[in-house]
């Protein structure tokens, strides 16, 4: 096992009506910014059970924030926090709105000549302003940990950055909350929790068989209760573990110790940015093209994997890798999320090979992976393959 500093401050609170206690949580005499998304909220009741908690509370809104936070709308939020003097953020939706709102809480105390250096020239975040998460959508681990993903429309680009300071204080995991969920986001919400389990687990053997069973123990929980919660989105007890699954994918548990290789997001990040497919799409698409393509560095574990997550014992070694990355693309593909660019349908992705290299080598991403061994011409090899 690799040294590792494990710190996570964030307090969850989970379950039913969970929303309630939130008053208890933000300092009375805060004033409070509710940020939410598209409207989503006000429309499945979650907005009037934060009104409600916030009853005694002195607050404003600002809503309108975009699947993939843009940068743009977010320094809007920005104005509003110093003009107004917000002390407290309230972020109330999915990662979007989590990521969006740690970008704001940063953004509005930097120090530097303009906040997009934290993400284009990873500029220190040396403080932001105190956030709570209301989470309505499990998936992206957003709402009890560090990063946030942005992007920015006038020039194309979707960069992360995390910091400490961004941790949120709180978050409220009410499964109930997610009933209103349309399928294509609980699909997108399990195959992305999948990756980040995968990503820190899919690597090479690193001494830490605790981290192995973590991480096979959210892999398989995401495969049982996966399709579950799409065929019955209103049974508590699936929806529940799916939405613990979520959070505990990326809260720095599983990955304490151990190698990581993020490849896979940061290929998904210029996808998205590219074609605009949703993040969990680009995931679907990129991780089994990463698997074949790292097929000898990650030997050991994919035999790992095929054996005690998918129950595959027979066969020579590469029979049985090959078994488990397409038993990977079956499961997602059994939630609806495809696997390939071509089924989306999007003009253009049959360019993907040279333009997400050429966007990845601009950003400075040369070397992906636990061995660095993840080059742009790796990634034209590894997308060439998922057409
Ligand atoms: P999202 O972009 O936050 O939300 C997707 C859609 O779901 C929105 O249209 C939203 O509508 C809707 N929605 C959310 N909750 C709903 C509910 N309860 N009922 C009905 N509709 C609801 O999706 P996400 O997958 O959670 O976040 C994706 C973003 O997170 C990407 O930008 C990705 O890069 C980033 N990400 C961050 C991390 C991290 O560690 N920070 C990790 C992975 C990915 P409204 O806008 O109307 O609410
Ligand atoms: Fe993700």
């Amino acid at each position: 096992m690799q040294n590792f500093s494990y710190y996570n401050p964030t307090r969850i609170l989970f379950g039913k009506g969970q929303i309630a206690a939130i008053a208890g949580l933000i300092p009375a005499g805060a004033k409070v910014l509710v940020t939410y998304g598209g409207g989503s909220i006000k429309k499945n009741g979650v907005y009037d059970q934060v009104k409600a908690a916030l009853k005694a509370h002195a607050w404003l809104e600002f809503g309108g924030i975009e699947a993939n936070p843009r940068y743009e709308t977010l320094m809007k939020a920005v104005a509003l926090v110093k003009s107004e003097g917000a002390d407290f953020i309230l972020a109330v939706g999915g990662g979007s709105v989590a990521d969006g709102s740690k970008f704001i809480a940063a953004a509005a105390r930097f120090d530097g000549a303009e906040p997009w250096e934290i993400l284009a020239k990873r500029a220190p975040v040396s403080a932001a302003v105190p956030l709570g998460v209301v989470l309505t959508l499990p998936a992206t681990g957003s709402e009890s940990n560090t990063f946030a993903v942005i992007s920015r429309e006038s020039s194309g680009d979707k960069l992360g950055f995390g910091s400490e300071h961004c941790y949120p204080q709180f978050a409220v995991l009410d499964p109930e909350t997610t009933y209103s969920l349309p399928p294509r986001q609980v699909a997108n919400g399990i195959v992305d929790a999948f990756v980040h389990t995968m990503e820190q687990y899919m690597t090479y053997p690193a001494e830490a068989p605790l981290q192995d069973r973590f991480a096979e123990g959210i892999l398989h929980t995401l495969i049982e209760v996966g399709p579950q919660t799409l065929a019955h989105p209103q049974e508590y007890a699936a929806r529940a573990s799916q939405v613990w699954s979520a959070t505990l994918a990326l809260n720095g548990l599983i990955g304490c110790g151990v190698p990581q290789d993020w490849a896979t997001h940061m290929i998904g990040h210029e996808l998205t940015a590219e074609y605009g497919l949703d993040h969990a799409q680009t995931l679907a698409v990129v991780l089994p093209g990463v698997l074949r393509h790292q097929k000898e560095a990650k030997r050991a574990k994919l035999l790992q994997y095929a054996e005690r997550i998918w129950g595959i014992r027979e066969g020579s070694e590469d029979e049985r890798i090959e078994r488990a990355i397409a038993a990977t693309e079956a499961f997602f593909g059994s939630l609806g999320v495809h696997t390939h660019l071509g089924l989306y349908g999007v003009a253009g992705t049959n360019e993907a090979p040279s333009r997400i290299p050429a966007r990845l080598e601009r950003h400075g991403f040369l070397k992906l992976g636990e061995h660095g061994a993840i080059t742009p011409a790796a990634v034209t090899e590894i997308l060439a393959a998922r057409l």
